[in-house]
C-alpha cells in the first residue's frame, strides 16, 4: 500500500512538473498564456517560489505561494492582487515571471 502511494505521489509530481514547465516555458518565450498552474501544482512540482517583476518600478522579487491563504486549487494568478512590491510598496501591480524551486532571482 505504501509503495502504491509512493508511486502515486511520484506520478503527481511528474504531472505537476509538466504543468509548471509548460507555463514557465511559454512565459519565458513571451507566448500567450492560456492557463496558469494552480498553487497545488506549484507546490507538488517542488516549485513554490513565484518570481515577479513590479510593473511600476521594475523591481524583481519572489514570493512563496505556500504563504498565501487562498484555496490551493486556485491558479497562481489569483495571488497577484496580494503581492506587495517591497521597493515601491505598490500592491497587485506585478508581472509574473516564473515558478522555481528557490527564491534566488
Ligand atoms: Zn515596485
Amino acid at each position: 500500500m505504501s509503495e502504491y502511494r509512493h508511486h502515486d505521489h511520484k506520478l503527481a509530481a511528474k504531472a505537476a512538473k509538466e504543468a509548471v514547465g509548460i507555463w514557465n516555458a511559454r512565459r519565458a518565450a513571451g507566448a500567450d498564456l492560456w492557463m496558469y498552474p494552480t498553487v497545488a501544482a506549484a507546490m507538488t512540482a517542488g516549485c513554490p517560489w513565484l518570481h515577479f517583476v513590479c510593473s511600476s518600478c521594475q523591481h524583481s522579487s519572489a514570493v512563496d505561494v505556500r504563504t498565501f491563504k487562498g484555496h490551493r486549487a486556485a491558479s497562481i494568478s489569483g495571488i497577484i492582487p496580494e503581492i506587495l512590491c517591497e521597493r515601491c510598496q505598490r500592491q497587485g501591480e506585478v508581472r509574473l515571471i516564473r515558478l522555481s524551486p528557490d527564491q534566488r532571482v
